[in-house]
């Protein structure tokens, strides 16, 4: 069992139930709304929610640095959909995202909220499906150098690069713990 105090960024979006996700796994999080917060943890997940939103908050509150040094000194760092964009290189519109990973996102790319949509989703390295849910959902265009742990419709849905993980979808809307587990036990406990 992993020890390390996983941080859940908490300015927008679905940041609570990433907290009882992890919660239910029994690793100890918190709640990040500052550099301060963000000092004390060991990991970070970003939520799903509104990008432009998240990263003007993000900006408001003088994150953008200490994310950007945390990330790239190896700190675990997961992002679900709006957190995902929140990562990337480059995104098709919105504020410039923090460019810790090297992908290119594309927003809303299946297309406005009544295509959302939920599928299961083979990931091979847990041994199984999960259920994904997409809603107004990015699509990576381009994932880099990073390993496509699972795809739908021939597009990368979950992408690790070293110490970075994206989903496109929200395994926190349906408690779905093997995705965290994984983050956790894999990301944070090579550490
Ligand atoms: N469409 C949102 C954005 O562009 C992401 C949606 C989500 O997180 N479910 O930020």
């Amino acid at each position: 069992m992993v020890d390390a105090r996983i941080g859940v960024l908490a300015l927008q979006g679905d940041f609570a139930e990433h907290l009882s996700v992890l919660t239910s796994c029994g690793y100890r999080s918190t709640e990040v709304r500052s550099a301060e917060d963000l000092e004390v943890v060991d990991a970070l997940i970003i939520p799903g929610g509104e990008s432009t939103t998240q990263l003007k908050l993000i900006d408001r509150y003088d994150l953008r640095d200490p994310l950007r040094k945390r990330t790239s000194g190896g700190m675990p760092v997961f992002g679900t959909c709006a957190g995902a964009i929140v990562l990337a290189q480059e995104s098709s519109d919105g504020e410039p995202p923090l460019g810790v990973a090297p992908f290119r996102i594309i927003r809303n790319a299946y297309g406005r909220q009544v295509d959302s949509f939920e599928a299961d989703i083979d990931v091979p390295r847990l041994g199984g499906t999960v259920r994904g849910v997409f809603i107004r959902a990015p699509i990576i265009e381009d994932s880099g150098s990073g390993e496509v742990l699972a795809g739908w419709a021939g597009r990368p849905v979950l992408v690790q690069l070293d110490n970075v993980l994206v989903s496109t979808f929200h395994p926190e809307l349906v408690q779905e713990p093997r995705i965290h587990r994984y983050f956790v036990e894999e990301l944070c406990g090579s550490m």
